[in-house]
């Protein structure tokens, strides 16, 4: 009697749905397009990463297939894929974007700018509504996806010396950093990762950046160029981004929104880990075994190339409101943040060098 009791139990149970919720069945098969060459490591690991743990903690429910660059759509193809829906997700960085819009290079890094941990606190702090309030205009959705840390200021063919040698320079170099290196009287180039080699192995372009020395080495620009100049002045960090089809994201259930939002914040955290493990050693590496002539870029240069940037930046937000925003929030975060900076992270690296 007890057992008959319990099966009819269970059986209205299963009736009325109690076991698994309606909305918790469907499935969905998404395809994430990126701008990282199928094999890069670290930038590309970390959307193969991202879509693996976000099907294992959706129990399958939202299934993630990864296209590298050119395997679906070109390297910088990712922003219009998942804006017109055709494609679901993409990982970039809205480096790339400022012929989409002025502001969205903001996002990634400026040229003297914060650095990864401080850029990411703004981010999270106010950055993120700026950046999200952009993207949907395009119908996405944006989300903060690592960081490379500090780069690298690039691979020269010639030596510079003085802000002259920056003239009639043909270099490989996007975002603000493009604008500034033009003004400065640089020849400059925007091409995605894929080709950078060949074209500096030819002489199309006498100078480079990439990232910084793990994935320069394993690029091999150190065969294709003389002198690796520091600091990164263009790339004191660069953010990487996670896009959505904002359609798309709206229709996915709360609980898929979450799983993929904390993968997000995962991923976030394990790039910059990454660079910081690999770069070391490849730096070694590079200076030892491949006998990489290290260059620093003189002060004049540099003090050149941040008196372009502010104005640069004027400029910007002086013609685009979005563009406007973006610099006031950074600005008054920026000097919220730099005293505590000052006497915390910067004090310690000087201390570091005391003999
Ligand atoms: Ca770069």
């Amino acid at each position: 009697m007890k057992r008959r009791t319990f099966l009819a139990g269970a059986g209205v149970a299963t009736g009325l749905g109690l076991s698994t919720p309606a909305y918790a069945q469907k499935r969905y098969r998404w395809k994430l397009v990126s701008t990282w060459t199928p094999n890069l490591p670290i930038l590309q690991d970390a959307a193969v990463l991202f879509a693996d743990r976000v099907e294992k903690a959706s129990g399958k429910r939202l299934r993630i297939k990864v296209f590298g660059a050119g395997e679906l759509i070109p390297a910088l193809g990712v922003f219009d894929a998942v804006s017109s829906g055709s494609i679901e997700m993409g990982v970039s960085s809205p480096y790339y974007w400022a012929g989409k819009a002025a502001a969205a290079p903001l996002f990634a890094t400026r040229p003297f700018g914060l650095p990864a941990q401080q850029h990411r606190a703004w981010i999270r702090a106010d950055g993120i509504k700026l950046w999200r309030s952009l993207y949907a205009d395009f119908n996405l959705v944006p989300f903060p996806f690592g960081d490379t840390g500090p780069q690298m200021a690039g691979w020269f063919n010639k030596e510079i010396r003085t802000t002259a040698d920056l003239k009639g320079l043909k270099m490989r170099i996007p975002g603000i950093a493009a604008q500034v290196m033009a003004e400065a009287g640089s020849n400059v180039v925007l091409m995605p990762g894929g080709e950078i080699y060949t074209a500096l192995e030819r002489n199309t372009i006498d100078a480079t950046e990439w990232v910084s020395p793990f994935l320069d080495e394993r690029m091999g620009l150190y065969r294709a160029a003389k002198y690796y100049y520091s600091p990164g002045w263009h790339e004191p960090c660069s953010t990487l981004e996670l896009m959505i089809n904002k359609a798309k994201w709206e229709k996915l259930p709360n609980d898929l929104r979450a799983i993929v939002e904390s993968v997000a914040r995962e991923v976030d955290a394990w790039t910059l880990a990454r660079f910081e493990q690999e770069n070391g050693p490849a730096l070694a590496r590079l200076l030892e075994k491949h006998k990489v002539e290290l260059r620093s870029l003189p002060a004049p240069v540099l003090k050149k190339l941040m008196q372009i940037t502010k104005d640069v930046i004027a400029g910007m937000a002086a013609s685009d409101p979005m563009a406007k925003k973006v610099e006031t929030s950074y600005s008054r975060f920026r000097a919220s943040a730099r005293a505590w900076s000052d006497i915390g992270e910067y004090a310690m690296a000087q201390a570091l060098r005391l003999k």
